[in-house]
């Protein structure tokens, strides 16, 4: 080994010892033209070098030897560029001002000559500072991403995944999951995103799909008998853009056999409670479960962010829209908006009452947003002094506010903000809204990690545009037992409002969907008649699937699993952001691309007649 330590390890108790490094040239400052420092970084830390330019020299020696041993000592300070790859032996000894802010802090690594210093390699200097806080923007980083990840942050982050692969491995092996690969070159498996191809040159004219996951062939191994598996892998998936969404991306997929929802759940739950055990040392307390219905009703969304409470109330007269025989305090007022609104609600902001107007008008600009799209912003101020105040005071009186207010379980001082609209475009505003005012409050504690399941998910939503029904989650989804006559005699209804419902689940933390999954098909006639409501015809089905049709005629198991987004499950745990690409070695950009490689890229004539292109 060229190195006896790393530049993270030298403590104290290494004092007098004569040790060599290696490592990246931090910084190199000259103080006077006696004495030079140079920090010396590697994956581990860094590690101050004191270099004496003086030299070391007995009282024999001849002035011209003690000036020539300085020039060459300085000579090699004032080459050694930033990046530098050196190797350094010397005495490693007590540093005078002690630095308390790194591990190595108290000694330093004292040499004397150039001799002491071996240049392993020479470096240009970087684009961007490599520091915690770079002066590099994104794109420049991208391009050089091997100099973005010696950065401390990134580069822990990455060490940190290790750790977390390392924890879930290490419940599975203890659990009995069996690791098993499944190909890459498939044909499609249904996720409900675009599918990446790979033209085959053996097969002209002939293409594979890359999976979108390994849910088939999980199910396939289920049918082999392996009844528990899991696999972390690589998932592909041609969607279109969004910030921070990888078209390759890691799933820890899992699969169980003799197993229903509740069994599911526990043995995951224990999987994430393991991981935040081993990495932040973090004991979780059980998670809660919600069901989707309530997830939509009270955040607007089916990944609620549950560290904070403010939850949506309607104020939709219900059953009856104009009122009768149910409580209507928002409709009849000579108001048209909530007169004529498909859903009004809002939500409670605790003292926020002294909101001022200019407050109110940017936040109304905020819900009109396009990715927002309220139509405007209704709000009624509980003033300390009692009064209320609305924006729609010419409508409705105090008392009706009060009224309200009460719904709200509102007191003084609070601020109650509500928009109104189609039903799922506003709810999904309201729940937008909800986390918004969650920020500006700092309710969103960075500490605090509040998972929950997320359970009953509808199995089929119905498609307005195409005209047909879709698997909310996939294909291969079993409904409730109790929905089953609904899949043969109540599929030809064109609406959601009596879908059925599926032993499907999500597991969500602070408002992130980590993982999601599903009890399963296992039966040929019941996959079959999915694929039918699904709208496929007989043809179809058998050219698509017939090969897992044809595997549940060979005993299948009933069985169950789930799949989590590693990258994120990494962003949640270790730093409780949902920031997935600060996750990854080598990660795309926005536009899907590769900005190092400059991929993807066209390729030449004579690759496309190879793969029947032309
Ligand atoms: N294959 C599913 C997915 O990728 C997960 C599962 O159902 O296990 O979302």
């Amino acid at each position: 080994m060229l190195r006896t330590h790393t530049c993270g390890e030298l403590k104290k108790e290494n004092e007098g010892q004569i040790v060599s490094l290696c490592g990246w040239v931090s910084t190199t400052r000259l103080l006077g033209k006696s004495l030079a420092f140079i920090d010396l970084r590697d994956r581990y830390g860094i590690t101050q070098i004191n270099f004496n330019l003086l030299g070391k020299f007995s009282e024999n020696d001849s002035a011209e030897k003690k000036q020539s041993g300085w020039e060459s000592n300085l000579n090699l300070i004032n080459k050694l560029g930033r990046e530098f790859v050196i190797q350094v032996k010397g005495e490693v000894v007590e540093r005078k001002a002690k630095n308390k802010n790194i591990p190595t802090g108290e000694i330093e690594v004292e040499i004397h000559s150039a001799d002491a210093i071996t240049i392993l390699n020479e470096s240009k200097t970087p684009p961007f500072t490599i520091e915690d806080e770079s002066d590099g923007g994104d794109e420049l980083r991208m391009k050089y991403r091997y100099l973005d990840l010696r950065r401390t942050p990134i580069k822990n982050n990455l060490l940190q995944r290790h750790k977390v692969g390392q924890a879930v491995r290490e419940y599975f092996d203890k659990n009995g999951f069996a690791d098993i690969e499944t190909p890459f070159l498939i044909k499609s498996t249904p996720e409900g995103a675009r599918d990446f191809v790979v033209p085959s040159r053996l097969n002209p004219g002939e293409f594979y799909a890359l999976p979108q996951s390994p849910q088939t062939f999980k199910q396939l191994l289920m049918v082999s008998g392996f009844d528990r598996y899991y696999q972390v892998v690589r998932c592909f998936r041609d969607e279109d853009l969004r910030a921070d969404r990888q078209p390759e991306f890691t799933q820890i997929d899992c699969e169980m056999s003799f197993v229903e929802q509740e069994d599911v759940l526990h043995m995951f739950e224990g999987m994430v409670k393991h991981v935040f055990k081993k990495v932040r040392n973090l004991d979780l307390p059980k998670f809660p479960r919600m069901t989707y219905a309530d997830a939509m009703k009270y955040y607007g969304v089916d990944k609620p962010d549950t560290r904070f409470e403010m939850k949506i109330v309607d104020l939709t007269p219900n059953p009856s829209p104009k009122g009768e025989g149910s409580e209507n305090l928002v409709r009849g007022k000579g108001f048209k908006v909530y007169d004529d609104a498909e859903l009004i609600g809002g939500i409670c902001a605790k003292d926020c009452a002294e909101y001022t107007r200019k407050q109110l008008d940017e936040l109304t600009e905020w819900v009109k947003r396009p990715q927002i799209g309220a139509g405007g912003l209704g709000y009624i101020k509980y003033n300390a002094d009692g009064t209320l105040k609305s924006s729609f005071d010419k409508f409705f009186d105090e008392a009706s506010l009060k009224k309200i207010a009460e719904k709200f379980s509102a007191t003084t001082g609070d601020l109650i903000l509500i928009l109104a609209g189609a039903e799922t475009k506003t709810r999904k505003a309201l729940g937008e809204l909800r986390l918004e005012m969650g920020n500006r409050l700092g309710l969103r504690d960075k500490n605090k990690f509040e998972c929950l399941w997320v359970v009953d998910f509808p199995l089929l939503e119905w498609n307005e545009e195409e005209q047909r029904w879709f698997a909310m989650h996939h294909p291969f989804t079993s409904p409730k037992k109790e929905d089953m006559d609904w899949m043969y005699n109540g599929y030809t209804e064109k609406n959601s409002a009596h879908a059925p419902k599926a032993n499907a689940y999500d597991i969500v933390i602070n408002g992130v969907e980590i993982g999601g999954g599903s009890i399963r098909i296992h039966n040929k006639e019941l996959q079959q008649q999915m694929f039918k409501v699904l709208g496929l015809t007989k043809e179809e089905t058998e050219q698509k699937f017939s090969f897992i049709l044809n595997a549940f005629e060979y005993g299948a198991p009933p069985h169950g699993g789930i799949a989590f987004g590693f990258d994120r499950l990494c962003s949640m745990v270790i730093a409780n952001e949902d920031y997935i690409r600060d996750y990854i070695a080598f990660p795309k950009n926005n536009s899907g691309r590769d900005v190092m490689l400059d991929s993807p890229s066209p390729i030449d004539e004579k690759q496309k007649k190879e793969l029947g292109l032309k």
